[in-house]
């Protein structure tokens, strides 16, 4: 029950798995998002240019990986690069700043009936000064 589609980035035909790329694509995407990883890893508060120069990944997906929460910004000076979608607060990854996802949460809960306390915020990296710093939004584990 293959569904043949044609890759949104390469245009091959593939069978369709619910992702409108193919797995050469996603793949390559892989392989750049473990490359920029990595050297976030090794190079931590790095900036998205830094980090494009230096791994040759174009800044497009470095920010994309940061709107997947795949990688986090350090920095509050990311207003630069991310926005809330709902307010337009400055934001270090993802797409809405955490007193939008709250009231997200608080308004889904309400309909289905679950009060659960809300996980502390994250803003521990709010002290660096520096602009644009990066950090991988997961520890490295299952890599080899
Ligand atoms: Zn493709
Ligand atoms: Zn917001």
């Amino acid at each position: 029950m293959s569904d043949l589609r044609n890759c949104a980035k390469c245009g091959r035909l593939f069978g369709y798995t619910g992702s409108p790329f193919c797995s050469f694509c996603i793949e390559e995407e892989e392989d750049k998002y473990k490359v920029v990883r990595d050297y976030l890893y090794d190079n931590p508060g790095s900036s998205v240019v830094d980090v494009s120069e230096a791994t040759g990944v174009p800044t497009e997906l470095i920010m994309k990986f940061l709107r997947e929460e795949r990688l986090q910004l350090s920095s509050d000076n990311a207003n630069m690069l991310l926005e809330c979608e709902t307010c337009g607060k400055p934001i270090v990854s993802g797409r809405f700043c955490q007193n939008c996802k709250d009231n997200l949460k608080k308004a889904l809960r309400k309909e289905f009936g679950l009060d659960k306390p809300a996980a502390p915020p994250q803003d521990d990296f709010k002290t660096r000064p520096d602009k644009e710093r990066m950090y991988t939004a997961s520890r490295r584990k299952n890599d080899e």
